[in-house]
């Protein structure tokens, strides 16, 4: 049986930011991942202009910038007759004034690679978390498959569920879900990008009535997601590629032939929409964070980023109250973890709240026929401080505080023992 500070379940943003964070101010934390690698395809690559500062203040920036990435400087609505440059993030920041997108695997791979330099450190790939240690009414640890076939337990003061969307964890735990009702879900899919393909703003939404599809430009690729309403995955399948490639073409002509390879349903990646709240984020030893505390639907392109600002959040906390007074320890985590709990539900329900309106009055308009934006976001296009100011707002609204002097002041430059069981990536 092993022993650590913290058990962070879930090597996704949250959970692999949280657990570097807790190694860089000198904690013990071990990162429990069920999968074998960091590979995954289509999920949110975004990072805000206040992340890409927050890297910045840790040093990791420039390495983020190193790796293959693009850059989207606005959200542009595309209708078959105007662009509506409605969210523009040219103010959002001085030194990043635009989004990073950056593939998954290559942040996640940075930041582990980063967090493994560290002594406190240990990463455990292929683990797959299945049970709570419990006593006293309080959870003490957690017991889980590794590689090798075996259940190991490991105990810590503090377990952190960062196991996203379908967490176990938050069903270990017995926290309950309100499903805030989605109106849309995606298809994605992706062909090579080219030279001399149009400069797009790098977050694009083309509609036509009835229909869209979003285009996000990643490093050497584009990420085309198609929408449909929810519920009507089946009528899709049965429609087959037949209009999602038609749409594709329509609306960026320019794709050619890069189209002509999408020729099976099996070859789209649907990402169900869901916006989840919880009545509660914590228990006595047990925290949530990330899309295991609060799925967010894509709209406005934050996922990622919330659930880097709640680990930024808990990484400060958290480190102070583990490196207190054991004496104290568990009545400072129950109130770190309660504050913690009220500081980031208020980022992560506004933004649902958003979302909702936004699906909603998407799906009617698309109902309708109508491609066009709602009438303010029109204006907002129309000036461009405006979208300016839309853009710094939407950006600014994860709420990210800044490192912590303890988190800055860590052991960062100290290599030691830290130690990555299995085949993850650096
Ligand atoms: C198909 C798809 C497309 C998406 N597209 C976008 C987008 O365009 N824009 C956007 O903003 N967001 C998007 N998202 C959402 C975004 O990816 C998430 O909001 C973000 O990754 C949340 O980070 P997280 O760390 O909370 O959870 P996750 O990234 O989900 O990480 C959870 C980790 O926990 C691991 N895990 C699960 N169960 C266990 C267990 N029992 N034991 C150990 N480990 C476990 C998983 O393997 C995973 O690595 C998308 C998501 C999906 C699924």
């Amino acid at each position: 049986m092993d022993e650590t500070d913290c058990v962070v379940v879930g090597g996704g943003p949250g959970g692999a930011v949280l657990a570097y964070l807790l190694a860089r101010a000198g904690r013990r934390v071990t990162l429990l991942e069920a999968r074998s690698d960091f590979a995954r395809r289509f999920r949110g690559d975004s990072l805000a202009p206040p992340v890409m500062e927050w890297l910045d203040a840790l040093g990791l920036a420039d390495e983020v910038l190193a790796r293959p990435h693009a850059t989207a400087d606005a959200f542009t609505w595309h209708t078959p007759t105007a662009a509506y440059r409605i969210a523009d993030y040219g103010s959002a920041s001085r030194r990043f004034p635009h989004y990073v997108l950056v593939p998954q695997p290559e942040f996640l791979g940075l930041l582990t690679a980063r967090a493994a330099e560290l002594p406190g450190f240990r990463l455990e790939m292929s683990a797959r978390v299945n049970e709570l240690v419990e006593e006293d009414g309080r959870v003490r640890g957690v017991r889980y498959r590794a590689a090798d076939g075996e259940v190991r337990e490991i105990r810590a003061p503090l377990v952190v569920g960062a196991d996203g969307r379908f967490s176990q964890v938050r069903r270990l735990g017995g926290f309950g879900t309100e499903e805030l009702g989605a109106g849309l879900d995606i298809l994605w899919f992706e062909v090579p990008r080219r030279d001399g393909d149009p400069p797009l703003s790098g977050l694009d939404y083309f509609s036509v009535p009835g229909a869209a599809v979003v285009a996000l430009g990643q490093g050497a690729t584009w990420q085309l997601g198609y929408i449909i309403p929810t519920g009507t995955i089946a009528q899709a399948r049965e429609a087959g590629v037949g209009p999602v490639v038609a749409l594709a073409r329509d609306r960026m002509p320019w794709l050619g032939d890069r189209l002509d390879g999408l020729t099976e349903f099996t070859q789209l990646t649907l990402l169900n929409v869901r916006i989840t709240r919880l009545p509660s984020w914590y228990r006595p030893g047990l925290l949530l964070l990330g899309d295991a505390a609060h799925v967010i639907s894509p709209v406005g392109g934050n996922g990622i980023n919330i659930a880097i600002a709640d680990a930024a959040d808990a990484g400060n906390t958290l480190a102070a109250v583990l490196g207190g007074d054991p004496a104290d320890l568990d009545a400072g985590l129950d109130a770190a973890c309660g504050e913690f709990e009220v500081r980031r539900r208020a980022v992560s329900d506004r933004e649902q709240r958003a979302q909702v309106r936004s699906e909603r009055g998407s799906l009617d308009r698309m109902r309708r026929g109508d491609p066009d934006p709602v009438r303010i976001l029109k204006l907002a296009a129309a000036f461009p401080p405006v979208a300016r100011w839309v853009g710094a707002r939407a950006a600014s609204a994860i709420g990210i505080p800044a490192p912590s002097t303890q988190v800055l002041a860590g052991p960062a430059s100290v290599t030691g023992p830290a130690s990555v069981t299995g085949p993850a990536s650096g």
